[in-house]
């Protein structure tokens, strides 16, 4: 009789690849799938019986800021409960590492999402980054993009220009030894201040060092308004000279005037498909997240504070209730609260709705693990997919679903046997019920756990059963000369 590690019994297999659900039992061996179908006539030194549930690959959350949560709290609470098996990080231009900071530094915004701490940032290059991870795994994978905002950081004395030619071969050098040491590709950030500055020929010459590496390119795309057009256009220009896949990152559109126009964005987008590979990711909430600005509060119809150094007191508070409380102007509360984090609502339903139905979009939490009052996008996005727009609203079919939160993921990242349930293939496996599976992370509420994840294996253990962490960290750091097969 055959014997296996795991088996997984009575299940219905949603493979990941988008196929129809069907009956099949898993098998696993070691860190691998090795058997699917009808297992009747074997035996597994763990039994587990997923009578009524959905045998799905781990969940991929395609964008995060998970660089240093993972060191931070290694169990991985706010994914693990979700059933992410895998955390893409390094978004948005920010990545932990290559910058060791000087004692003295202060962390700019919004690498300071981050860690407000400078001594947090204390990996010169990329190889000692993911040594320390892979010295103290965490419970799931990471695969790690470099922030171009972090390059500038470390090899610019001043952010508020282009950088210089000798700049920019100092970024590559970094770009080029992350990327021998296991990255998979350079993310930016030109939305930002701190990127704002870097012309596209400084985005186009660092991202060139791609070229000699399989890696992807995913950017924060300088304009998400009213210069969308022209913000996409440079991202795919970039894409282009790494010779990368381009990722467009949390595509949406901000402010009143710009909503409905994901119509335009989205046909702008599928035509750049015919000429070079692109993919998009995206969170199901209409209020975005990120450090607290000025300069959004004219696009917003509410502001909620998730952090303040100075004053932590006010976090999960409304930008409007905390200037009353302080007699100042919305303008000169940002300005006191400084350095902190802020939700937007920004967004237009009708937006979110038809980018998370686009085929090629994939699920992306964008979560900020170290606000005191998080975006719920942190705990909530996984199965919030699967159960308000999946289940209770009809927005795609169950496989849909799975699909753009696992083997469309991998596929668009490149990640090695990963995303899809297929023998030979990583054993990164959710298992929850379809019926009850619901976020429960609000605004008011923003780190309550969800519901409905069964159990949740990571490279073929049990991180996740029944209502709890089982306390395993079998994470690993993701590479892209990972072995495909057994
Ligand atoms: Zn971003």
């Amino acid at each position: 009789m055959t014997a296996f590690d795991i088996v997984v019994r009575h299940g219905l297999l949603v493979d990941g690849t988008g196929a129809p659900r069907r009956h099949a039992d898993v098998g696993i061996v070691g860190r691998r799938v090795a058997a699917i179908g009808d297992l009747s006539g074997a035996v597994g030194a763990i039994e587990i019986d997923a009578t009524g549930r959905v045998v799905a690959p781990g969940f991929i959350d395609a964008h995060t800021h998970d660089d240093r949560y993972l060191m931070l709290s290694p169990e991985m609470p706010a994914k693990l409960s979700q059933g992410v098996t895998t955390v893409v990080t390094g978004n948005c231009g920010i990545s932990l590492a290559p910058w060791r900071a000087p004692a003295d530094a202060t962390v700019p915004p919004p690498l300071n999402l981050l860690g407000q701490d400078p001594a947090e940032f204390r990996f010169a290059d990329f190889a000692t980054y993911l040594a320390a991870l892979e010295a103290q795994p965490a419970a799931i994978n990471a695969a790690c993009l470099v922030g171009h905002t972090t390059l500038r950081v470390a090899a610019m004395a001043s952010l508020d220009r282009t950088a210089t030619d000798a700049e920019i071969a100092a970024m590559q050098a970094l770009l080029h030894e992350a990327m021998t040491s296991g990255a998979i590709g350079l993310s930016t950030g030109a939305a930002y201040p701190t990127a704002m500055p870097a012309s596209t020929a400084e985005l186009t010459g660092v991202a060139s060092v791609l070229r000699q590496f399989d890696s992807v390119y995913a950017t924060h795309i300088r304009d998400e308004g009213d210069k969308i057009f022209d913000a996409l256009d440079e991202a795919f220009a970039v894409g282009a000279a790494g010779s990368a896949p381009t990722v467009i990152s949390h595509h949406k559109l901000i402010g009143p005037r710009n909503h409905g126009r994901s119509t335009e964005t989205l046909a702008h987008i599928a035509q750049a498909m015919t000429r070079q590979p692109v993919g998009l990711d995206c969170y199901p909430y209409t209020a975005g997240s990120t450090i607290l600005r000025r300069d959004r509060l004219a696009v917003a119809s509410r502001v909620i504070v998730t952090s303040s150094v100075p004053h932590p007191e006010y976090a999960g508070l409304d930008l409007d209730d905390i200037a009353k409380r302080m007699g100042l102007s919305p303008e000169d509360t940002v300005d006191a609260l400084q350095p902190a984090g802020a939700i937007y609502f920004l967004m237009d339903e009708a937006d979110v709705q038809r980018i998370l139905a686009y085929p090629p979009t994939m699920i992306g939490s964008d979560g900020l693990p170290h606000d005191t009052a998080p975006h719920p996008r942190l705990w909530g996005t996984f199965p919030r997919v699967l159960g308000h727009y999946c289940r209770d609203i009809g927005l795609f079919t169950l496989e849909a679903a799975v699909h753009k939160m696992s083997g469309l993921t991998a596929a668009t990242f490149g990640l090695p046997a990963r995303g899809v349930l297929k023998p030979g293939y990583f054993a990164d496996i959710t298992i929850f019920d379809p019926e009850t599976i619901m976020d429960r992370a609000t605004w008011g509420a923003p780190t309550s756990r969800s519901v409905g994840i069964d159990t949740v294996i990571v490279n073929g253990v049990v991180s996740w059963c029944g209502d709890a962490a089982t306390g395993a960290r079998a994470g690993a750091v993701i590479r892209l000369t990972d072995d495909v097969a057994m």
